[in-house]
């Protein structure tokens, strides 16, 4: 057996110990004799599961006791829905920062459920290459709404806004747990699970009791299943969860903390994406770049662009861009290391180096694109 390195952008790789236990528990869990794909949630042996997942949330990301944990499904893209619906129910208008698909995807959810949006702030005359600076944020607001990493334009947040009482909420899809975060500057924070957590299935919403309505205090036609308070007063268990999704949720929780927690994820994390950036930034002749400014970059998800990707729009030069990127995504693929190809919206390649990966998978895509540069100079 030979594992590739996985840089996808999610559905993305998990720690190896946590598959292998994964593996050997899958036929019969704990001696029930049955694996936790068949298992009823509401079972003895699967009870404890859930609840251990949600104290290792509280603990590796220090919840204060007046935030719910909630475990729920639709993906993150089902929260820009959520959040609008029980959120957006005093003034009805909410601000948002626009720094990519995943922001603007979120505001015309808002938007379409009757929300009067406000875009404060927007980084799309750059094309989303870095993080504006909103220091603080005023008005009537139900809430305001940030994308903390933009998985796709591989921008982070170096600093959280101060919305002084208006709620502050933010998608961690792409970051959750990649380092220490204080959850009480949040009204709200979500993550869809299979970027960082697990595989795709869960979606984690931590939320400050006294933001989560009653159910007939949502927006009107909100439906029972998308209201929080539904997932609130059930321990996450209104209706079935993703229980397997959250078994693997729980081994990777502990895996984060056996490897140092929110703390040792960032020492672990800033090692690896220092790692590529200083290549990205000093490599001979320019052949490659990253397409983020310094001072916005994620330390998840790492987009570049080589000498081809000029930007002229005559067809020879994309013709030559679109050979080389082919090239390297090909090549690299037979190498070991996978999904390195970009997405459109920025070209070129990205690299996706979540929790999960290794610095020596970092290592290998640097030497690997070194060798590339020199043959193709
Ligand atoms: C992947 C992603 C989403 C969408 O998640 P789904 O679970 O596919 O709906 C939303 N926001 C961010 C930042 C993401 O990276």
């Amino acid at each position: 057996m030979s594992r590739v390195y996985n840089f996808s952008a999610g559905p993305s790789c998990l720690p190896e110990e946590v598959l292998k236990e994964c593996a050997a528990e899958m036929l019969d869990y704990n001696g029930t004799g049955q694996s936790v794909m068949e298992m009823s949630h509401r079972s003895k042996a699967y009870e404890p599961i859930i609840q251990d997942a949600e104290a290792m949330i509280r603990k590796l990301m220090k919840v204060p006791d007046n935030y719910k944990v909630l475990f729920v499904q639709g993906g993150g893209s089902t929260q820009f829905a959520m959040v609008a619906q029980n959120l957006g129910i005093h003034t009805g208008k909410a601000a948002y920062i626009e720094t990519g698909v995943w922001a603007k995807k979120a505001a015309a959810e808002a938007k379409k459920l009757g929300v009067e949006v406000d875009v404060i702030a927007s980084s799309k005359d750059k094309n989303y290459s870095y993080i504006p600076k909103v220091e603080k944020i005023s008005g009537d607001y139900d809430y305001a709404y940030i994308c903390f990493n933009n998985t796709i334009m591989g921008t982070h947040y170096e600093y959280i806004p101060d919305t002084g009482k208006i709620p502050l909420v933010a998608d961690i899809s792409s970051c959750v747990l990649s380092e220490p975060l204080d959850v009480s500057k949040f009204g709200l924070l979500f993550a869809g699970a299979q970027k960082n957590l697990a595989p795709a299935g869960v979606t984690l919403v931590i939320i400050r009791e006294d933001l989560i309505p009653e159910v007939e205090n949502c927006r009107a036609g909100t439906p029972t299943m998308l209201a929080y308070k539904t997932h609130a007063d059930n321990g996450s268990m209104y209706n079935t969860p993703p229980c397997y999704t959250i078994y693997v949720l729980d081994k990777v929780l502990h895996w984060i903390e056996k490897n140092g927690g929110a703390e040792g994820m960032l020492k672990r994390n800033k090692e690896k994406a220092e790692y590529l950036y200083n290549y990205l930034d000093g490599n001979e002749d320019n052949f490659y770049h990253a397409t983020t400014e310094v001072g916005s970059r994620s330390l998840m998800n790492v987009p570049f662009l080589t000498k081809y990707s000029t930007g002229a729009e005559d067809e020879a030069s994309k013709a030559k861009e679109k050979e080389i990127n082919d090239k390297f995504v090909k090549e690299a693929a037979a190498a070991g290391l996978v999904n390195l190809k970009g997405h459109r919206l920025v070209g070129g390649m990205r690299a996706s180096i979540y929790n999960a990966m290794t610095l020596d998978g970092v290592k290998a895509l640097v030497d690997f694109m070194k060798k590339f540069a020199k043959e193709n100079a």
